[in-house]
């Protein structure tokens, strides 16, 4: 029950009693002799006008109790006018006790309801504090998830980088990755220093808009120069551009966040997200942009020392050209891609001549340069796509790709002129040397790599036999 019910309750009870008090009260003061003690009536009196005080100090607290008492004396004295001595001393007495106690009861009420609304509020302010404190942590288990789901993107990533040795694969997959790590429809752009020019190229991008600058911005160029990241909220508002250069950059975006890629105290590239959204990206993202920058530029390093490495074990460290080992597989693949494509290959085989006789009279390293020399010439006398090697000491041997019987020899004989024609010279004298050629075609001279070498071999011989500085093609 509501209290505001239970005192209306207790009101009526109240006012119903009082009715039944002033009947009492008549009945007790009319038509009886004064001096007989009426005791059915004095207890009628008493319990009733004691229930009423007691109800109304209840239902109305002191402002119903004391007009109430007070209403109740005047009725007793009124009936004790009539009634005598003890009826009266008895009712007064009792009216009394009863406000005492209606008082005291509401006083020690109210003193309750206080401390229970004060701890009603406190818990209340309680409950506040820990359904906050409930969204803060629901705040940081979110932005932990996201740090974490981030994070193991990360591991993604190196596991990937780690698994890939070409640089163009390593640079395609750091674009990718930082897109779907960050998560922002946003263009990312590798560029990447190119060290002979000792300028940014463009070298992978995830394009969400066209790239126009293949060699990289104002802002690239500032990273690059700096050798720090940027994070640039609105392009148009950052002072330390100029708005020559915002004017031309605000046509493809606003915000970007760029970091650079450092390897061995150097910066090899510059990584970098921009977006025509402005303040899209955070200082968190600059952080992951950074981390995937610093993955990507170890990958980066480990591919070109692997390519470094690939290279000085495919090439010769004299002539530079590439080793018989290497030569024979890519020998192997050629003849394939001829019989697919039904074309001609042709094989030279030289052989310096008389080059023991060379040496012994300029000495050794005159011969080495002789060779080192001659694998120039040659080098540049081939097309693209052909192949020089060094087939073993002093004997190179060439593929030209696409070549029949009749180019091969006049190639085979300009090359014997141009060897014959081409001094070196050595302390001021000019010396020269003849080379002897063999060769051989695919596919009339032989289908395999070694038909081919050997009948380009024997031919080489027979050029030897007949008198050297000559070609003979069989
Ligand atoms: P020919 O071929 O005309 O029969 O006579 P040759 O004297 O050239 O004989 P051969 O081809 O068999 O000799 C190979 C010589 O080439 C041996 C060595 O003195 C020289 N030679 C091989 N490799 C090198 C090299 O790397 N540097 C120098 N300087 N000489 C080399
Ligand atoms: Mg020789
Ligand atoms: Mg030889």
């Amino acid at each position: 029950m509501t209290p505001s019910r239970e005192r209306l309750i207790l009101g009526i009870i109240s006012f119903i009693l009082f009715l039944l008090i002033t009947y009492v009260s008549f009945a007790l003061s009319s038509g009886r002799p004064q001096d007989q003690l009426h005791i059915d009536l004095i207890a009628t009196a008493i319990i009733s006008f004691n229930a009423a005080l007691a109800f109304g100090w209840l239902a109305f607290g002191e402002w119903g109790g004391v007009p109430m008492t007070a209403a109740a004396v005047i009725l007793a004295l009124w009936v004790v006018l009539r009634a005598g001595f003890y009826t009266q001393a008895l009712l007064t007495l009792s009216f009394l006790v009863t406000a005492f106690i209606g008082h005291g009861y509401i006083r020690i009420k109210e003193r309750i309801e206080q401390v229970y609304m004060l701890k009603i509020e406190k818990t209340e302010e309680e409950t506040n504090l820990f359904a906050n404190s409930i969204s803060e942590k629901d705040k940081v288990i979110g932005s932990l998830e996201e740090k974490l789901s981030r994070y193991s993107a990360l591991k993604e990533v190196t596991e990937a980088l780690s698994t890939v040795l070409s640089l163009d694969a390593i640079n395609e997959l750091i674009v990718e990755k930082t897109g779907s790590t960050i998560g922002k429809d946003a263009r990312v752009l590798l560029f990447l220093v190119d060290m002979k020019k000792q300028e940014l190229m463009l070298s992978a991008s995830k394009e969400v808009h066209r790239t126009r600058a293949k060699k990289g911005d104002v802002f690239d160029q500032w990273v690059l120069r700096h050798r720090k990241s940027l994070i640039i909220e609105d392009i148009e508002k950052d002072f330390r551009f100029s708005t020559g250069d915002v004017e031309e950059a605000r046509q493809s975006f606003r915000s970007l966040i760029t970091t650079p890629l450092v390897s061995e105290d150097k910066v090899i590239g510059v990584l970098r997200m921009d977006s025509k959204e402005e303040s899209l990206f955070t200082q968190d993202d600059l952080r992951l942009l950074n981390i995937i920058s610093d993955l990507g530029a170890v990958a980066i390093q480990n591919a070109l020392l692997f390519s470094r490495t690939q290279e000085l074990a495919i090439r010769d460290g004299l002539t530079e050209l590439i080793v018989r080992r290497y030569f024979t597989e890519r020998f192997r693949e050629e003849i394939k891609r001829a019989a697919r494509g039904k074309n001609e290959l042709a094989v030279l085989m030289l052989d310096i001549d008389n080059f023991k006789e060379y040496n012994d009279k300029y000495g050794h390293m005159a011969g080495d340069l002789v060779l080192k020399h001659l694998a120039r010439v040659l080098t540049a006398m081939t097309r693209e796509g052909d192949i020089v090697a060094r087939y073993g000491g002093e004997e190179i041997v060439m593929l030209l790709l696409d070549t029949d019987r009749e180019k091969a020899l006049k190639a085979a004989e300009a090359i014997r002129k141009r060897v014959e024609a081409e001094p070196l010279v050595l302390r001021r004298q000019k010396t020269f040397v003849t080379a002897s050629v063999g060769l051989s075609v695919f596919p009339r001279d032989g289908m395999s790599e070694e038909e081919l070498l050997r009948a380009a071999d024997e031919r080489l011989y027979k050029a030897k036999e007949k008198g050297r500085n000559r070609v003979c093609a069989g």
